[in-house]
This record gives structure tokens, C-alpha cells and sequence, in this order.
């Protein structure tokens, strides 16, 4: 049994062949053509698509996960930021199927992220809380075995709770979202502002806080106390069987993981804190298991 996943992101589109047990066959990651809008985005996902079945042709659906909001019982895209410009609005069910004759599953890109990592986990919890901490900072629900998408589609968007009222300008429009301080991005933005350093990215980042640099120090400190606050908060709301924490922050977590999970004890939350395991495989993986699992329900995708 074999289906294709597909992973839509404003850089590029990821598309993969995985089995039932979650094998990858084949890969291809293409560019995301935005400059043509729309029409761009999906002859880039075409594209994707059509070198895949040249590897396959027995596949038994396409599961797609797309960065912006999405109705999953339409298979729409309801909202999408300037990251994938004119994909507000498109139906993506609709149109996979019009083009392939294939059932499709369309979900955003979070909650494929967390259905893959959930899957690779042996599905062995009923109720995990996931977290990207990457350009920006996403994040899914799952409880009760089944993914929380909330009443306007807008469930698990961790980025934009607020984590420090009246704080940093964030492009949501709001101010002291989680985003503004905890994706590698602002993290890397705040250690340049304040160490006098140019970071480029995370990984020198922590590689300076591990061997102890002392500018350095405080900047990481700060960092995972509000990774370690908002973990608390998970607990304390959602109160799931397991965190898992992703995203490009998390290739790095050789030089910090060991002190987040000591400032959460001293917080004593009671929960596996765990790292993603399938990097940027996650979603095009949990895409092709949420078909999977719609598929065996006997319902329509
Ligand atoms: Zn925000």
C-alpha cells in the first residue's frame, strides 16, 4: 500500500512515496514557483506529483500538507499569509482530484507534521501537543487520538498566543506572540541585537552557548525559560500525554535539550517532553497517514 505525501511551504514543495509503514520509496523537493501566484504553486506541485508517479504508478491516494489554514471536510484553503501568494481560496481537493482521478486528504502543515511524528511514535499516545520551532513557530493538537483543528480551522496556533503582552510587533498584528520569541529566527535576531555577535543561524548559536560563552549565556537562558513556561502552559490547558518539539531549533538540541528539561522540573510539569524525529520528512509522511486512516474509515477524502 502506497500513497504519495506532499508538503507545501512557501521555499519549497517536498513530495515523497511512503508505504503503510511509513517507508519512503522516493523523494523530490522542488522550489515553490511563487512569482506566478496561484498558477505558479500548483504547476510546481504538478510537477512534484507527475516525477513521483513516473517511480509509482499503484498509489492509492495523494495527502497534501499545506502551510495556511485549511477546512479539511472541504479540502480548502481558507487562509494563507504572502508566504504562498493567491493560494487563499483554492480547494486542493478539488483540484487533485479533477487532475489525477486519486483520492486526496488536504490538512495544514502542522497537523501532518504531527500526525507523521505521532506515527513514527508507534502512535503509543492518545493526546500530544506539537511545536515547530523553526522560521516562525507552528503547532497542532491532538486529543483523544484525533487532531483538534478547532471551530474556525485555527486550532494549535501556538505562534500567536501571547507570551508577553504590550511585547515585540509581530506580523499577525498583534504584539508578544510566542513567535517573536521563540522561532530560531527571532532567536537569532535577539542574539545579534544583544551579544554584539552576527549569528547567521541557530546552529552557531548554540554551539557558542554550549562551550560557554558568556554573552551568549543569558541570551539561550532566557530563550528556554519561555520554551520551558510555554511547555508549563501546554500542561496546565491542554494537559496532553507528550510535547513534541520540532523545527530547525531542534537539530541543535545536542547543545540544549538537557537544560530545558532541567527547568522543567523545577516547574514540575508532568509529561514526556520529546524531540521531533523526522525532520522536515514529517509532513509529507503524516500527510500520507491521515489519507490512510481517512481512507480506512470507508468515508469520502
Ligand atoms: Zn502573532
Amino acid at each position: 500500500m502506497k500513497a504519495i505525501g506532499i508538503d507545501i511551504g512557501g521555499t519549497t514543495i517536498k513530495g515523497a512515496i511512503v508505504d503503510e509503514k511509513r517507508k519512503i520509496h522516493h523523494q523530490v523537493t522542488i522550489q515553490t514557483n511563487r512569482s506566478e501566484g496561484r498558477n505558479g504553486i500548483l504547476a510546481t506541485l504538478t510537477t512534484t506529483i507527475d516525477q513521483l508517479l513516473e517511480n509509482e504508478t499503484e498509489i492509492m491516494g495523494i495527502g497534501i500538507g499545506t502551510a495556511g489554514r485549511v477546512d479539511v471536510d472541504r479540502g480548502k484553503v481558507i487562509y494563507s499569509t504572502a508566504n504562498l501568494p493567491g493560494w487563499q481560496g483554492i480547494n486542493l481537493r478539488e483540484f487533485i482530484t479533477n487532475t489525477y482521478a486519486l483520492p486526496a486528504f488536504i490538512d495544514n502543515d502542522a497537523n501532518a507534521a504531527l500526525a507523521g511524528e505521532w506515527w513514527n511514535r508507534g502512535e503509543i499516545y492518545d493526546s500530544v501537543t506539537f511545536l515547530t520551532l523553526g522560521t516562525g513557530v507552528g503547532g497542532a493538537n491532538m486529543i483523544r487520538r484525533k487532531i483538534f483543528r478547532g471551530n474556525l480551522w485555527n486550532g494549535g496556533e501556538w505562534g500567536h498566543v501571547i507570551l508577553y503582552p504590550e511585547g515585540r510587533a509581530c506580523n499577525c498584528g498583534n504584539r508578544g506572540c510566542i513567535e517573536q520569541y521563540l522561532s530560531g529566527t527571532a532567536l537569532v535576531k535577539t542574539a545579534n541585537g544583544q551579544s554584539g555577535r552576527t549569528y547567521t543561524n541557530g546552529a552557531d548559536l548554540f554551539e557558542a552557548f554550549q562551550a560557554g560563552d558568556r554573552k551568549i549565556q543569558p541570551i539561550v537562558e532566557r530563550y528556554l525559560d519561555d520554551l520551558a513556561l510555554v511547555v508549563y502552559n501546554l500542561s496546565v490547558s491542554i494537559d496532553p500525554e507528550a510535547v513534541i518539539i520540532g523545527g530547525g531549533v531542534i537539530e541543535s538540541k545536542d547543545q540544549w535539550w538537557d537544560v530545558l528539561i532541567e527547568k522543567l522540573t523545577g516547574k514540575d510539569v508532568n509529561l514526556d517532553v520529546l524531540p521531533a524525529a523526522l525532520g522536515n520528512k514529517a509532513g509529507m509522511i503524516g500527510a500520507v497517514k491521515l489519507l490512510f486512516d481517512a481512507m480506512s474509515k470507508g468515508g469520502e477524502v
